[in-house]
């Protein structure tokens, strides 16, 4: 039986304790102590950390009720130092009873019963019995959450037997066991919780509301609560000065800058879509005026490097193809690993690629892709060889001519 020094006093950081009991294990060495202050977890709350004699505490596990502190190596004798990682404690301290604060004020401002809670590295997050929650009303449990913060309430807690539990107004009915432990705000809230909690409602520090998700039909709140409340706005007001510093602007002024950019960037989105359009017309009249005759028909090739990615391509072949009897290759280059490349002929080219393509396409390099009726486009790894393959296909088309 290992006594739970985390019960008496949870603000008990540093004891000593006398090894019972010693397992061996995946992770390591296994002790079983006398005494503990470590919380070896539960109710939400994550176990605790520290060292035994210097070695870090890597887990605790259960062995039935008895908690199992593993350590890396065997501390090498029978009394041992141990120390609770005591920031990681009272942060968790904050966020436990902040969390029973929070879902008592959610209680006397709407009705709101807690279903479950979550205690992550950034947020303790409530989740309530409804599909929606006025934000007046989280406004309203959040104000009435500080207040008693200020109020500086006792936070006690204390053992009651299952006939003695009707004495309290219990927010939440437990199911019935022995004992159960009873942490109680004064006057505000009585819950059955077993996770460690702070003499006076003072320490839980800052309350304030971070967001909110709808989760299986039901809200769930994301609270910042004690002294990660400054954390959190440190690290935000970093945020805003970035902002501020690469848009030129104040912080206040953001959202306006940020809205200005915005409609600036769909107006040079616009332009940018004429500008191709227009481009992509000049650049087909230029490209047919070049066509070199093959056989009874006309071919151009370009290739546009870097310049110009697929979304250009593909309209200047429509424009390039609307022409009677002509024939395209046009290629642009993904990124130095990878190439995009299309071949297209007038309908009236009458050519069928299906027969055409898949012999020639293995000239360009590794290329991939295919279509359907003379349209095709793919994908070639590094540089595509596109005077080589339009050299091909020059020649399957004179041939195609003599024979057809
Ligand atoms: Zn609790």
């Amino acid at each position: 039986m290992t006594e739970p020094l985390y019960y008496q006093d949870p603000y008990l950081f540093e004891f000593q304790a006398r090894i019972l009991r010693r397992l061996t294990g995946d992770q390591g060495y296994g002790l079983v102590l006398d005494r503990t202050a470590f919380y070896p977890g539960g109710g939400g709350q994550p176990p605790d950390r520290g060292a035994i004699e210097d070695l870090p505490l890597l887990a605790i596990t259960r062995d039935g009720d008895t908690p199992v502190h593993w350590v890396a190596q065997d501390p090498g004798k029978e009394r041992v130092h141990c120390r609770v990682d005591a920031l990681r404690r009272l942060d968790n301290m904050q966020q436990h009873t902040g969390q029973h604060l929070i879902s008592a004020c959610l209680l006397k401002v709407g009705g709101f019963e807690t279903v479950s809670v979550h205690f992550g590295e950034q947020y303790t997050a409530v989740e309530i019995d409804r599909e929606a929650i006025a934000g007046e009303q989280i406004q309203q449990a959040e104000a009435l959450a500080n207040r008693i913060v200020a109020e500086a309430r006792l936070v006690e807690t204390y053992w009651l037997s299952p006939e003695e539990i009707h004495r309290i107004p219990l927010r939440k009915k437990p199911p019935a066991r022995e004992k159960i432990r009873i942490v109680e705000i004064d006057g505000l809230d009585w819950s059955a919780c077993g996770g460690t909690h702070v003499r006076k409602t003072s320490e839980v520090g800052p309350v304030v509301f971070a967001g909110s998700e709808k989760i299986r039909g039901r809200m769930r709140l994301r609270w910042l609560i004690g002294d990660r409340v400054r954390a959190a706005y440190h690290r935000q007001r970093e945020w805003l000065h970035q902002m501020s510093v690469q848009l030129t602007s104040a912080a206040e002024e953001l959202p306006e800058r940020i809205a200005r950019l915005l409609e600036e960037r769909k107006a040079l989105a616009r332009q940018v879509h004429f500008l191709n359009t227009r481009l992509g017309e000049l650049l087909a009249d230029s490209l047919s005026s070049k066509a070199q005759p093959v056989g009874r028909w006309q071919l151009v090739h370009f290739n546009a490097g870097t310049e110009f990615g697929p979304d250009f391509l593909r309209p200047l072949m429509q424009r390039l193809i609307a022409r009677p009897g002509l024939v395209a290759v046009l290629a642009c280059q993904n990124d130095a690993a990878s190439a995009f490349w299309m071949v297209g002929a007038s309908e009236d080219c009458r050519l069928d690629f299906a027969r055409l393509l898949p012999p020639l396409l293995p000239i360009m390099g590794d290329a991939r892709g295919g279509g359907r009726g003379t349209v095709w486009q793919g994908k070639c790894s590094g540089t595509p060889k596109l005077e080589a393959f339009v050299r091909a296909l020059k020649a399957r088309l004179s041939e195609g001519e003599s024979h057809g």
